[in-house]
C-alpha cells in the first residue's frame, strides 16, 4: 500500500494532489479510526487552508464526530488544546513549506501527533474505502466554533516568571512569517510587557514578506532591523508556528543547537528527574549539561514527532531538535515555538543577563554541516563503506545514519536523506579544525566508495 504520511502529517501540493476531495477521505478515513469520537480542528494561514479545513470538517461531520473549530491557529496551539480537553486533533497545515504546499497533521487526544501505527491503519482505511458514514439523523447539526489563542497565551504566561520578565521592558522583533504566529505571538509579547515591533505579522497566504522557513537566508530583514535598531533580542517563527529562531541584540543568528542547549540548561537544573531527549543531529552541549546534572540524554532519530514520542514515554524534562525545535512536556506534546520564546525571555529576566553573555557561558562547540550528491546507485555500497569504517568505534548510534562519539566529546554524523540522493554529514567538536577534518574524512570515504 503506498505511504501517505510523511514524517509529521501529509504534505502535497495543493489542488494538485492534496484536493478538497482527498482532504474529505482523509477526515474520513482519520474519523473511521477514531470511531467517530471528538476532533478539534485548527488551520495555518495559506491561501487554501480555509479550502482544506472546510472540507476536513465536512468529512469529520460525515463520520459522525463532533467537531471544536479553532480557525487560525498555531499547531501548538491546537495540540495544547487537544491535551486539555482529551480529544483528537486535525490541523491543517504545510508547516514552513513553500506557498503551493499544504498538509494535515493529525493528533492524538494527549495532543502529540499521530502514531506511526495508527497512521498505517488511517491510510489503510484511506485506499480500503472503508469509510465510517452515519445516517443522516446522526449528523451533527453544527460544530463549535473556539477562539483559543488568547487563553494559550494565558497558559503561557503562567508557566514563566512574568513579573521579572515585565520588570525589563525588553525590545523585542518578533517575525512571524505571515503565517499563524502572526495572531499569537505578537500579543504574548505585548502582555508580557515587552515593546513589541512586528515584522511580517498580518496573515497572508502569499508570504509577501519572506519564504515561511526560519533559515538565515529567509530572515535577513530581522537580522537588519535588529543589528541598526536598538533591540534586545529577536524572535522568527515559521508557519504555523512550532519552531523559533532567536536572533541576539547584535543581530547574529543563534543557531538552533545553541538555543536549544539555552533552555535544556535553566530546566536541567530545577529539580524535576529525566531526561532530556533529543535526535542524532543535536550538539554534544546537551551531553555536558546532562552530565553535570546527573542525566541522561536520550537519543533519537530525527523528526519532532519521534522526540515527542520518546519524551512521553521516558518522562523526560525537555525535547530538543538542532533546528531550534522545543518540547516542554508539562504545557505541549511538541514543538511550540510561542513558549520557547518565553521561556528565553524568562531566562534573560531571572538571569538578569544579555542574550550574547548566555550563549558565551554554555560549552564552547564548533559544528561543521555538509551535504554531497551521491549516484542513487551507489548508495547501498556507500553505506557499506560507512559500515566498515565505523564498526570498530565503540560509542556508535546507528538509529538514524553512523553517528560515532568520541572521549573527548567530538562526534561525527552520517546520514543519507531519506527522500534526495544524497548524505549528510556532520561533525562537532571543540576546536574548528578537527570539526572540519572529521567532516572532511568521511566526505572523502563517501568520495571514494562511490568511484
Ligand atoms: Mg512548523
Amino acid at each position: 500500500m503506498p505511504r501517505l504520511f510523511g514524517t509529521f502529517g501529509i504534505r502535497r501540493v495543493a489542488n494538485e494532489v492534496l484536493t478538497p476531495e482527498m482532504a474529505v477521505r482523509l477526515a474520513l478515513s482519520f474519523a473511521t479510526f477514531i470511531n467517530g469520537e471528538d476532533v478539534v480542528v485548527g488551520r495555518d494561514a495559506r491561501k487554501h487552508s480555509r479550502m482544506l479545513y472546510d472540507a476536513v470538517v465536512a468529512g469529520l461531520l460525515s463520520a459522525g464526530c463532533r467537531v471544536i473549530e479553532l480557525e487560525v491557529t498555531a499547531t501548538p496551539a491546537l495540540q495544547w488544546a487537544c491535551r486539555q480537553w482529551n480529544m483528537w486533533g486535525a490541523m491543517v497545515t504545510a508547516s514552513h513549506n513553500p506557498p503551493e504546499w499544504n498538509g494535515i497533521k493529525f493528533m492524538e487526544k494527549s495532543g502529540k501527533g499521530l502514531d506511526r501505527e495508527k497512521e498505517v491503519e488511517v491510510e489503510r482505511i484511506f485506499f480500503t474505502e472503508t469509510f465510517r458514514r452515519v445516517s443522516w439523523p446522526d449528523i451533527p447539526q453544527e460544530t463549535t466554533k473556539r477562539n483559543i489563542n488568547f487563553d494559550y497565551i494565558s497558559a503561557i504566561i503562567s508557566r514563566v516568571d512574568a513579573e521579572a520578565i515585565r520588570a525589563k521592558s525588553f525590545r523585542v522583533v518578533i517575525d512571524c512569517a505571515n503565517g499563524a504566529p502572526s495572531l499569537i505571538t505578537p500579543y504574548l509579547l505585548s502582555s508580557l510587557g515587552c515593546h513589541v515591533v512586528s515584522l511580517n505579522a498580518h496573515p497572508d497566504g502569499n508570504f509577501p514578506g519572506r519564504n515561511p522557513e526560519p533559515t538565515p537566508e529567509n530572515l535577513k530583514d530581522i537580522v537588519i532591523l535588529i543589528r541598526y535598531g536598538d533591540f534586545d533580542l529577536g524572535f522568527a517563527q515559521d508557519g504555523d508556528g512550532d519552531r523559533l529562531i532567536v536572533i541576539t541584540e547584535k543581530g547574529e543568528f543563534v543557531p538552533g543547537d545553541l538555543s536549544v542547549s539555552l533552555v535544556a540548561k535553566e530546566l536541567a537544573q530545577r529539580p524535576e528527574e529525566g531526561p532530556i531527549v533529543t535526535t542524532v543531529a543535536t550538539t554534544h552541549i546537551l551531553q555536558e549539561i546532562a552530565r553535570s546534572t546527573n542525566r541522561e540524554v536520550v537519543t533519537t532519530a530525527v523528526g519532532d514527532l519521534v522526540v515527542a514520542k520518546v519524551l512521553q514515554e521516558r518522562g523526560g524534562i525537555f525535547g530538543c531538535e538542532e533546528n531550534g525545535g522545543m518540547i516542554f512536556p508539562d504545557f505541549v506534546w511538541g514543538r511550540d515555538g510561542a513558549m520557547a520564546a518565553a521561556f528565553i525571555l524568562h531566562i534573560l529576566a531571572t538571569q538578569k543577563k544579555s542574550l550574547v553573555e548566555l550563549l558565551g557561558e554554555l560549552p564552547p562547540y564548533y559544528q561543521v554541516k555538509r551535504k554531497t550528491t551521491i549516484d542513487p546507485e551507489k548508495r547501498e555500497r556507500i553505506l557499506a563503506a560507512v559500515e566498515e569504517k565505523t564498526a570498530s568505534f565503540k560509542n556508535r548510534i546507528t538509529i538514524d545514519g553512523y553517528k560515532v562519539l568520541f572521549e573527548d566529546g567530538s562526534w561525527v554524523l552520517i546520514r543519507p536523506s531519506g527522500t534526495e540522493p544524497l548524505i549528510r554529514v556532520l561533525a562537532e567538536a571543540k576546536e574548528k579544525e578537527k570539526a572540519e577534518a572529521l567532516a572532511a574524512e568521511y566526505l572523502k570515504l563517501i568520495e571514494e566508495a562511490q568511484r
